[in-house]
Formats: C-alpha cells, sequence, structure tokens
C-alpha cells in the first residue's frame, strides 16, 4: 500500500479549523485534524510534509513522524508545522486501523477501560455555553451538567480581568467580582461538581500566586495556564503555594517540552493538545513518561470533532488518563455538520469508538460547502532541506569511493530515515 495523495479541507465557517485527508492506492482514506493557523497548516502539509509522505507506506508510522519532525526541527520545531505533523499522525493512525479492522486503541495496547469520564468546558468562543449565562446562572448550569452524569466543568473567571491590565496588576474587588459564580456554585452545589480554572496565560508569577491563594477555599479541581509555561522554575513556585494541582500545558509541544513539567515539580498534572504536540504517536509517548511519574494526564480539548476520536483512542489504552475535556454545546451542534459518526457520551461518560481506525468519516458534504476550500498534493518530492543536492561535498565519484570503501557499507543497512 502506499500513499497517492494528501488532501486538505478548511471552511469559512471556523477559519482555524483544518482536516487532512491521507488517500491511499487501496481507496482507504485516513482522516486528521488540527486547529489555529489554518491556511498555514495547510501550506506546511502541501509544502513540505504531504509531498513526503506520497509514495511511502502509510504503514511505517513512527518512521514517517521522525522524518517529519527532523524536517520541521531544522528550524526550530513547534507552531503550524507540528500542528501539521499532527495531523498527519492521526491520519496514519486511522489508515492502519481501518487495514487492520481494529480501532486505534486496540492497537496501541488495546482497552485498559472502555470509557472515560469527561468534564465539561465552558469557554469564552464558539457558543459554546448553550445558550447558558455562567456569570447569572452558574448554579443552572452546574445543575445540568449534574443532571447529565457529568461531575466536572471548567471556566475562565479571571480571563475578563486580565484583559483590563494585561495579567499584571490584579485587584482584590475584581477578583471577588469574577470569583462570585463558582462561590456561588460551592454554595448551592457543595463538592457535587469539580471546577477547573483555566486562565489561558494571562497573568504574571505574582499575580497568579494571588489567584490560587484566594481560590484555595473553592477547591478548584486543578489551575490551568495562570501563568506561561515559558519558565518551569516560575511554575515551582506556583505550584508550590498551593495544594491544588497545577496542570500544564496545551502549549507544550512534544516530549520534550512536556518532559520538563513532567520530571520537575512544576505541575501535577500533564495537559497535552493532541493535535498540536505532535498526534496520537506523542501524546502515547508523554502518557507514558508521566506514567513514570505517577503523574496522569488529562488531554486537552475545545477544538475540532476529530481531537475527541483521537484522544479517546489514548484514554482507553492509556492507565494514566485521568479525565478528557469535552463541550456538550459542540458536541451536540456542529460537530454533527462534519463528521459521521458523532462520538458517544453517556452518563458523564466519553465511550470507546467501536469502528477501525479513528472511528469516524469526514461527511461527504463537508467539501461542497460554499465556504470550503479544498486542496489535494499528488505528487512526491523531497524538500528543499532534504534534497540530496545540499550535499555536494565530496563529489559524486569520491562518494562512490566512499559508500564502496568496506565491506560493512558495501552489505548495507536500511536507513531509518529518508535522507
Ligand atoms: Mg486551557
Amino acid at each position: 500500500m502506499i500513499i497517492t495523495k494528501i488532501e486538505t479541507i478548511r471552511v469559512g465557517q471556523f477559519s482555524d479549523l483544518i482536516f487532512v485527508q491521507v488517500h491511499t492506492d487501496t481507496g482507504l482514506i485516513g482522516l486528521g485534524e488540527t486547529w489555529y493557523g489554518a491556511s498555514t497548516v495547510e501550506s506546511a502539509i502541501h509544502d513540505h510534509f504531504g509531498p513526503l509522505l506520497i509514495g511511502r507506506d502509510p504503514a511505517e508510522i513512527e518512521r514517517h513522524w521522525q522524518t517529519m519532525f527532523r524536517l520541521s526541527d531544522h528550524a526550530g520545531y513547534g507552531g503550524a508545522e507540528l500542528r501539521a505533523i499532527s495531523a498527519l499522525d492521526v491520519a496514519l493512525w486511522d489508515i492502519k486501523g481501518q487495514v487492520l479492522q481494529l480501532p486505534i486503541f486496540e492497537i496501541l495496547g488495546g482497552g485498559t477501560r472502555h470509557r472515560i469520564k469527561v468534564y465539561n468546558t465552558l469557554g469564552v468562543f464558539c457558543d459554546i455555553t448553550e445558550g447558558y449565562d455562567v456569570w447569572k446562572d452558574p448554579v443552572e448550569v452546574a445543575q445540568s451538567l449534574l443532571d447529565e452524569g457529568i461531575t466536572g466543568m471548567k471556566m475562565s473567571p479571571t480571563d475578563f480581568i486580565a484583559r483590563e491590565t494585561d495579567g499584571q496588576i490584579l485587584f482584590k474587588d475584581d477578583l471577588d467580582w469574577v470569583l462570585r459564580p463558582l462561590r456561588e456554585i460551592r454554595d448551592k452545589l457543595g463538592m457535587a461538581i469539580e471546577v477547573a480554572n483555566d486562565a489561558h496565560a494571562k497573568w504574571n508569577l505574582p499575580t497568579a500566586l494571588r489567584i490560587v491563594r484566594e481560590m484555595e477555599p473553592l477547591r478548584p479541581m486543578w489551575h490551568e495556564e495562570l501563568i506561561s509555561p515559558l519558565n518551569e522554575e516560575a511554575h515551582v513556585r506556583l505550584q508550590d503555594a498551593t495544594s491544588t494541582p497545577i496542570a500544564a500545558a496545551e502549549r507544550l509541544m512534544t516530549r520534550y517540552q512536556h518532559r520538563r513539567f513532567i520530571e520537575s515539580p512544576a505541575a501535577r498534572i500533564t495537559m497535552p493538545d493532541l493535535t498540536w504536540t505532535g498526534g496520537i504517536s506523542e501524546v502515547k509517548k508523554i502518557g507514558i513518561l508521566a506514567s513514570a511519574h505517577q503523574m496522569p494526564i488529562a488531554p486537552h480539548d475545545c477544538v475540532g470533532p476529530v481531537n475527541m476520536f483521537a484522544c479517546a483512542h489514548i484514554a482507553m489504552s492509556t492507565p494514566n488518563v485521568m479525565i478528557m475535556e469535552y463541550n456538550r454545546a459542540t458536541h451536540r451542534g456542529w460537530y454533527g455538520d462534519f463528521i459521521e459518526p458523532n462520538f458517544v457520551v453517556e452518563d458523564g461518560y466519553l465511550m470507546a469508538p467501536t469502528e477501525p481506525g479513528l472511528g469516524t468519516r469526514l461527511k461527504a458534504s463537508v467539501k461542497d460547502r460554499p465556504d470550503a476550500t479544498v486542496r489535494m498534493s499528488n505528487e512526491s518530492r523531497e524538500p528543499w532541506l532534504m534534497s540530496n543536492k545540499r550535499y555536494t561535498y565530496p563529489p559524486p565519484e569520491l562518494q562512490d569511493e566512499f559508500i564502496n570503501s568496506t565491506p560493512r557499507r558495501k552489505s548495507g543497512s536500511e536507513a531509518v530515515y529518508y535522507d
């Protein structure tokens, strides 16, 4: 089997969302996705990684990941390149599952569970509050989740006041005001529902220290990105100041950045975003690394629907996944316009996908939308960084002499990477 075409699909309605479909000569198609800077990711896929994969065997996922990462790392990994790698990695796992006629989690070691607890994020964009006003009706929102068996939620109460001062100074009365919804939930519902605090990295360290101390009596499930995880020593000081676990972080990329927050006392929960940090292949490794430090992982979501399926396979096969982020409004809303089947949440649990591969397909109607941008690559090509033309020394006749200079080289060995 070889990869024949790489296709990207993005839509005007969600300008950050991009799907990738990896086509094979057997007709099997793998689906992946990422979020943010969709047109930049599109370029990374068609200019760099797509032509690298076309003509190659989709089964060699680890080899492809390493080659794509090495290409990206040459200019500093992360950003759109890594999001492109993440989307392609998910699509390759989807193909492997379809070939083997197994859900991906069965290939990742099998099910350690067949459902995972979810918490509902009440974020700040994409109309994800289902018409509830979390400022006015916090208890009503929380109760509606509890009624469905969802016993955890996430709020971002301090984002509003951080904007005003760029997170540089915090006033006590402002903090008291924005914490009113959470206090109301605790007053009326006690600890019936866990509430996580996400601050989207908007604060500096002194204000973050003040927030964790003020929130201590409210017993949040965790604090997430009160400060940006640019410096693990600052995070150590933050974690030392509170008994609440610090979660880090959706903006850490690959095992190499997560390692520093897993091995140090900078955080107590690992929170990778699968579609940003390297895909299924990388989050599986991050989970294993965290398990060696007796640390749970809680995959990040609040992006597109394919991420939920990909994270479900991680959650089913990785014992130290503690909970999965989820948004009830997008699940019941626009996700169904793009994928079929949709994932299943029952009694507060995300259920294991049952179909081979990822367990869902992009609806054919998505490409027909008037706001859709569809782009296809079908030519194999070496990206310039990997072109042999760059390696002009020694001259070809001496390269041949070098290659043939010892019996070991004559016997040859298969290169791990393409270069
Ligand atoms: Mg977050």
